[in-house]
Parts: C-alpha cells; sequence; structure tokens
C-alpha cells in the first residue's frame, strides 16, 4: 500500500517527512514495534524482544490489571478536579501512605516535567528566591524551568544565570576529586556554591541516583550535607524521583529513603501510571499552602480520574505481586552476574546501581571510555533481541532497568549475550 508504513525503512522515510531530525531513534537498525506484554516486546513480524531497559512500564508492558482499572473508568467517568470523585481520594490516601512526615500533600499533573516545573515554581514562590543548585549531567525536565535546572540538556553558549551546578559527585573508576586528582572522591564543589550564594538560593533538586549521567548513585553523605547547607541559607530541597521510585530500588520505596534524609519536595512520574501520563509533586502543608493566597494551580488532566486509577493500580499490583522485594533479588543477582563479568573482560570498568536500577560502565583498552563498544554492545544486543540503553556524559554506561517482573532466566539471557557479545568485541 502506498505510502503506508508497513515496514521500518518505510516508517523512517515517513518519520522524517512529519517530525524534525532531533526525534532521536534507539539502535542503528531500529524496531517496528507492535505490542509487549510484562517483559517483552513483540516487533512487525512477531519477533520477541526482551525489554531490559523501560522503567515507565513498572510493572510490565500492558498489566491486565492496569488496562482493566483504566479502561473501566474511561468508559464510566473522565473529568478534572473541580468535581468530586472516589479515584481522586482514594488514590492519593492510597499514594500519600509511602510516605513519611511532614511529605502530607499532593498535586497531580501529566508529566515528570510538569512535576519538575511545579516543584521549582513552589520554591521560588515559599522561598521568594530564583536561584537553583542542580547536579552536573542532572536532568529533570523539558519545560523552560526543567531545561534550566538540567546541566544535561544545556547547549554550550547557553546560559542559566539562575542554575548554579555542582559537579558530578561520582566517587568509581575515573572519579576526580576538586584538584583533579583520580581516585575515590566526591566534589564539595556545590558547598562552594552554597558559600557564595548563601542566603540567595531557593532550591536544590537532585536525583538520588543520576540516570541520565549514567546510573551515578550519590556517595553516601552527600545528600545530608548539601540539605542541612541549603537549609540553612533558607532553601528547599527537591527530591527527583522520577527515574527510581515506586519500589524499582528494591529496599526502598524511594531513592530519599537510602541516603537517610526527608526532602520538602518529591517529583514523580514515569512509573507512576505504568506509561499512562501520569506526574505529581508531593509536598509538605507548608510548602503546597503558599499558593493558597495567590493564582490557584489547576491542571485540566492531573488527577482526572482514569489517571487516578491508572495510579491505584500500580500501587496495588506492586504491592499483590512483591514485585519490590522481587526487584531486590533479581537486582541483586543481575548486578552480582555483571560483576562476575567484570572480572572477566577489561571492557568492564564499573558495575553500579541498586535493584532494578543498573549501570554497567564500559572502557576501551586503554582505560579511556568505551563510547564506541558501549554502542557496538548495545546494537548487538538489540540484534540478540535484548533491549538495553547507553548514557553518561561519554555515552558509555548500559542502562539496565527492566520492567519489575524481569525475572533470573532473563537476567542470565542478558549476562550470557553480554559475555558472547563482549568476548566478540574485545577480539576484534
Ligand atoms: N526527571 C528525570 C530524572 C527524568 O529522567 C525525566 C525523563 N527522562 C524527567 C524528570 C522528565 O519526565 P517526563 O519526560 O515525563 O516529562
Amino acid at each position: 500500500e502506498a505510502g503506508h508504513a508497513s515496514d521500518p525503512e518505510n516508517f523512517l522515510l515517513r518519520r522524517r517527512q512529519y517530525f524534525p531530525d532531533s526525534l532521536s531513534l534507539s539502535y542503528q537498525n531500529p524496531i517496528l514495534m507492535r505490542r509487549a506484554a510484562f517483559q517483552y516486546m513483540f516487533n512487525h513480524k512477531g519477533e520477541t524482544f526482551l525489554d531490559a531497559y523501560n522503567n515507565i512500564m513498572l510493572v510490565g508492558h500492558a498489566h491486565p490489571k492496569v488496562v482493566e482499572a483504566t479502561t473501566h473508568t474511561l468508559r464510566r467517568l473522565n473529568t478534572n478536579t473541580r468535581y468530586l470523585y472516589d479515584e481522586l481520594l482514594d488514590y492519593a490516601a492510597h499514594l500519600l501512605r509511602y510516605f513519611p512526615p511532614p511529605l502530607t500533600k499532593i498535586m497531580l499533573v501529566n508529566s515528570g516535567s510538569a512535576a519538575t516545573d511545579l516543584a521549582l515554581r513552589l520554591c521560588r514562590a515559599y522561598t521568594g528566591r530564583r536561584k537553583v543548585l542542580a547536579l552536573e549531567y542532572g536532568y529533570h525536565g523539558n519545560t523552560l524551568a526543567g531545561i534550566a535546572a538540567s546541566h544535561y540538556k544545556h547547549r554550550q553558549g547557553d546560559s542559566w544565570p539562575d542554575t548554579l551546578v555542582c559537579p558530578m559527585p561520582k566517587v568509581f573508576g575515573s572519579g576526580l576529586n576538586d584538584n583533579g586528582e583520580a581516585g575515590r572522591f566526591f566534589s564539595l564543589q556545590g558547598l562552594r556554591h552554597l558559600d557564595e550564594h548563601a542566603g540567595s538560593i531557593g532550591a536544590f533538586i537532585a536525583e538520588p541516583i543520576m540516570g541520565c549521567g549514567g546510573q551515578v548513585p550519590l556517595p553516601e553523605g552527600y545528600l545530608p550535607v548539601l540539605y542541612d547547607r541549603v537549609r540553612a541559607q533558607g532553601g528547599l530541597c527537591i527530591s527527583d524521583e522520577v527515574q527510581v521510585g515506586f519500589g524499582r530500588l528494591g529496599q526502598w520505596n524511594w531513592g530519599f529513603e537510602k541516603y537517610g534524609v526527608v526532602p520538602d519536595i518529591v517529583v514523580l512520574g514515569k512509573p507512576m501510571g505504568n506509561g499512562h501520563p501520569i506526574g505529581a509533586v508531593v509536598t509538605t502543608g507548608a510548602v503546597a499552602s503558599c499558593f493558597d493566597s495567590g493564582p490557584e494551580f489547576f491542571s485540566s488532566f492531573g488527577g482526572n480520574p482514569v489517571s487516578c486509577a491508572a495510579g491505584l493500580a500500580v500501587l496495588q499490583v506492586l504491592e499483590e505481586e512483591g514485585l519490590r522485594e522481587h526487584a531486590r533479588a533479581t537486582g541483586q543477582y543481575l548486578m552480582d552476574g555483571f560483576r562476575e563479568l567484570q572480572g572477566r573482560f577489561r571492557s568492564i570498568s564499573d558495575v553500579r546501581g541498586e535493584g532494578l536500577f543498573i549501570g554497567v560502565e564500559v572502557q576501551d583498552r586503554h582505560g579511556n571510555p568505551g563510547t564506541a563498544l558501549a554502542g557496538s554492545l548495545k546494537n548487538q544486543l538489540r540484534e540478540a533481541r535484548i533491549l538495553v540503553g547507553t548514557d553518561g556524559p561519554d555515552e558509555n554506561v548500559l542502562k539496565i532497568k527492566p520492567p519489575l517482573p524481569f525475572n533470573r532466566e532473563n537476567s542470565d539471557r542478558l549476562l550470557t549475550e553480554t559475555a558472547r557479545i563482549l568476548d566478540l568485541l574485545e577480539e576484534s
């Protein structure tokens, strides 16, 4: 059929016709996807791919309970928060049980970006300050305020005068201290910003484990020090849990728990609706009330019954299927497997993460970031029908963050194929 996208080549041509080239694609050999279920995806030929990458599909692609809850609600009622309906209260009550005091208030939106934007707006309203302290290679969202706080997306030459960037506190392999010396250090440059701009910083935003930065867990002790200092000079602390939240880390529901801190504002998104677009800000009563005297905050879609039904179903499935504990056990098994591969292959320079949020850093034969090697590994895994991504400042970190039903057998397959491909790549 003329013009109909029935094969990947045809589809690519039509994509170029309608969309800017900046709309990026995974893999040199792009996949025309037709269906997905749990940790598996199926292309136009019916071939099965193992999804080791999509952290949005937290409880599994097309999980029947989430599909049933959303479609049932969609047929019955979809409206906005200016009316009273059960779904809004049921979801808020259930989700807020996952947070420690004083995080007792929730504001619902439709994406992680909208949540970040709202969090930064709340900080500005509450503190009266515009300066934001953020981490190098952090990513928090695609709105103007989100991009300003996202060093990962800053273009050279762009200026973001209200953003103060702290060096990524990386403590493994090629970590550098503030004098440029290699070793197990983390930079305290952020504290210098705090000294220089004390009294003018309104917000500190960080992911507990940096996703786009290359699956980098913050060093123990880093967040407690930064939180104390930010608060001492009158600012608020935001934890961006968009990637790591909702039990993916296994031992914890939220990344901030790993570091023993309680933020003033939490930003949620991605896995919250298992693919249904929903995001949220969870915060304290004091911070939430700073809009009370100003123009109202309203979102046309935020908190609609269908989104709330999706969110509630996700929490129920997580609990019924024990997926957090499963993520802990499977994550440990997979990480042990990759550590074993690290002993066998010089290309693997670091294995890190928590639960089913894992990074495998790749180096070339000279010990430099293995950008090309990581790219080959990702593309060859795709040919073996396993989906992973790459990221990090040098694009040399394999990102593994599968739907949580991902199991030991899936882990074995990922490890076996990685070893087979690395054998070939290291030889050539
Ligand atoms: N924060 C983090 C840590 C993210 O990874 C992302 C998305 N990659 C966002 C915020 C923005 O979320 P969204 O794409 O849903 O707007």
